[in-house]
């Protein structure tokens, strides 16, 4: 049996002594009594009594040993800057932007909402919340308006903290004006508006007795220092919204105490991550990932973390590589969506740095598809782990576990389950657990482990009801994905349970078309949707992106293409998944975390509404796809 085998079983068999011996990783001010509270199923509350403060454990606590280590390194490719703060200096932005939101009444349990660029003042002002007992809810900077209000709603904070503007592509993005329309729409304003003030735009109108200038505010609290607010282990931490792929969002709520520990946990474990080495997670802050991995898992391990703002092709393709040879970075976080922008560059980025340091390469948040895992890294010859999860785990349910020990992996898989995640692929209509390689939806029996979210924002019965009732034989957490998993205990994410299309009466994961139709050499990347047919019920849909467009320069050639993409679904899947149309488009629609808006191409294709589109990264993605049906 291999070490991690063992390390897994004992998550499973023995959960109170595995997860005591993992929460000694953190400091608690006072000693939990209980590891797991599970008695009010499928509630659970983690370290039951423990007290503690995430931001003590991601600063104060290494200024002892690390205080002149580089905390966090930011790098801005779009205003041509970087700052480096120490764990001494971040202790001290930190502890000034707590006094500030002190002295603007937030206390304990109170919302904070931030809605910022990707700038190290958004770190502060998250672990300031945390630190004084607050409860931060990020919103992706690249919300509209009418977004953010929703969330302001949900979230009713006192406070809300922005930017005058943020920058893509080297050009300006105000946020303050859609910070005020968010508000005027917004039926629990917050009292106060805090403004890092960047000078970007120039234009900012500001409301006076709402709006203040941090930089006015912080000048006021330089020499400041805020003790911690220790807070009992399921005291919220913060609100994050699901990204709304498939419907409404969801107000993740996260606990303090379950959350520390698991991230503490996950750095050496399955990122291989030490205290010391220098962590580069390319998300961003208003998602998960960068909540988990670019802010509080490399602090509480005592890292240096990278925070990158700007794209991967500014100035050009190799920028990431450059600052992995700057840096030394060990390990790099980032996701398919991303790879696969660098792909469509010159190769020889990948070799133009020395890039010796990165040991791993860890992807999430998306299938990671063949070509694009052995481009990536047969270029860099670095590992390349595919992980999976969701904003409601927020850390890794699948993945490889190099930091335990290094284990063979598979092309196309997240590898196997990670340590205290029981998991159970269940037949979707009999609810029956599948046989090997026999597909089934990717189930979680609780208790959910420690990090995971605690239940949705004020709405208990809501938590219940999406999660946990998918199936009447039993409770479990639906990830609502669907999954198989082979005898070696590998899984294999086949898609959304939703993204499951009917045609004559065979249940297709368009995720497997995808697949079949990506192995052709001229395509990029594709959508496959199920659109509604009279005769089928439903039939598949492929918007394909290809590498060469003089292959398709002509309408006969264009056809010809076509028939090619459509032999190799017959040749690979069968003719069942053979899409009707394979539209040829240069830009597939996705939200800014890069997850394909199936939804919105399927109401596009039925003539339906496509809804809520305002985390899509660009609309003229559909408006191709419209003009390419209308032809
Ligand atoms: P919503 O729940 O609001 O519809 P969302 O599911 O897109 O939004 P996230 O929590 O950001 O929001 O995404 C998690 C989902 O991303 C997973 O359920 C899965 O479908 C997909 N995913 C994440 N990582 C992987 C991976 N490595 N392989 C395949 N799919 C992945
Ligand atoms: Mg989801």
């Amino acid at each position: 049996m291999g070490s991690y085998q063992k390390f897994y079983d004992q998550s499973i068999t023995q959960p109170d002594a595995f997860w005591a011996s993992q929460a000694a990783r953190i400091d608690w001010v006072k000693p939990f009594r209980k590891v797991c509270d599970f008695s009010k199923p499928p509630f659970a509350r983690w370290f039951v009594g423990g007290e503690t403060n995430i931001c003590y454990n991601a600063i104060d606590r290494h200024l002892a040993t690390r205080a002149d280590q580089n905390a966090l390194v930011w790098i801005s490719s779009e205003v041509e800057q970087t700052k480096k703060y120490t764990y001494r200096d971040l202790f001290d932005e930190v502890n000034r932007f707590a006094a500030v939101l002190k002295t603007l009444g937030v206390g304990k349990g109170d919302r904070v909402l931030i809605y910022m660029p990707m700038i190290p003042e958004a770190v502060f002002a998250m672990l300031a919340t945390v630190r004084i007992g607050a409860i931060h809810s990020v919103v992706f900077g690249g919300f509209a308006a009418a977004s953010l209000a929703a969330r302001i709603d949900d979230a009713q904070p006192k406070v809300m903290i922005t930017a005058d503007a943020g920058s893509r592509m080297g050009k300006i993005i105000p946020l303050k004006p859609l910070t005020d329309e968010s508000i005027k729409l917004s039926r629990s304003p917050p009292k106060y508006v805090v403004i890092v003030n960047r000078g970007l735009d120039k234009g900012m109108s500001t409301i006076p007795g709402r709006d203040m200038d941090y930089s006015v505010l912080r000048n006021k609290h330089l020499d400041d220092v805020v003790p911690c607010e220790w807070v009992e282990s399921s005291h919220p931490s913060y609100i994050l919204y699901t990204s709304g792929t498939t419907g409404k969002p969801k107000g993740v709520q996260r606990d303090t105490g379950g959350y520390a520990v698991a991230l503490a946990a996950s750095m050496p474990n399955i990122f291989a991550t030490q205290p010391g080495q220098v962590y580069f997670c390319t998300s961003d802050i208003g998602w998960v990932v960068g909540h988990s991995y670019i802010i509080y898992a490399p602090l509480i391990n005592g890292s240096t973390t990278i925070m990158y703002d700007g794209l991967p092709i500014r100035p050009d393709a190799g920028v990431w590589w450059n600052i992995v040879e700057q840096y030394k970075v060990s390990v790099m976080f980032s996701s398919p969506t991303a790879i696969r922008v660098l792909k469509k560059h010159d190769p020889a980025y990948l070799k133009k740095y020395d890039v010796s340091s990165l040991r791993y390469l860890f992807l999430a948040g998306e299938p990671l598809d063949q070509p694009t895992s052995d481009w990536i890294e047969k270029g860099l010859g670095v590992k390349v782990i595919d992980n999976y999860w969701q904003t409601e785990t927020g850390w890794p349910i699948l993945s490889a576990e190099p930091g335990i020990e290094e284990t063979p992996r598979k092309l196309g898989s997240p590898s196997f389950a990670s340590y205290g995640y029981k998991l159970k692929l269940k037949h979707e209509e009999t609810g029956r657990q599948v046989g090997p390689n026999e597909k089934g939806v990717l189930c979680i029996v609780p208790p959910l482990p420690p990090g995971c979210m605690s239940t949705i924002w004020g709405d208990d019965a809501r938590f219940v009801k999406t999660y946990f009732t998918t199936f009447k034989d039993e409770q479990v957490y639906t990830t609502f994905d669907w999954a198989t998993c082979d005898a070696d205990g590998y899984y294999f994410i086949m898609g959304r349970t939703d993204d499951v299309i009917n045609v004559a009466g065979h249940r297709l994961g368009t995720r497997e078309i995808e697949e079949a139709v990506q192995m052709h050499s001229n395509i990029a990347e594709v959508a496959v949707i199920g659109v509604a047919d009279q005769l089928k019920g439903q039939v598949p849909v492929a918007f394909a992106v290809v590498k060469d467009t003089s292959k398709i320069g002509t309408p006969a050639l264009a056809a010809a293409h076509e028939k090619e993409v459509m032999a190799m679904v017959d040749k690979e899947l069968g003719a069942i998944g053979r899409p009707s149309h394979v539209y040829f488009v240069t830009l597939l629609p996705k939200t800014r975390s890069g997850k394909l808006l199936r939804r919105a191409i399927q109401a596009l294709c039925e003539g339906r509404d496509t809804g809520d589109l305002t985390t899509m990264e660009d609309p003229a993605a559909l408006e191709q796809l419209k003009a390419a049906i209308a032809k």
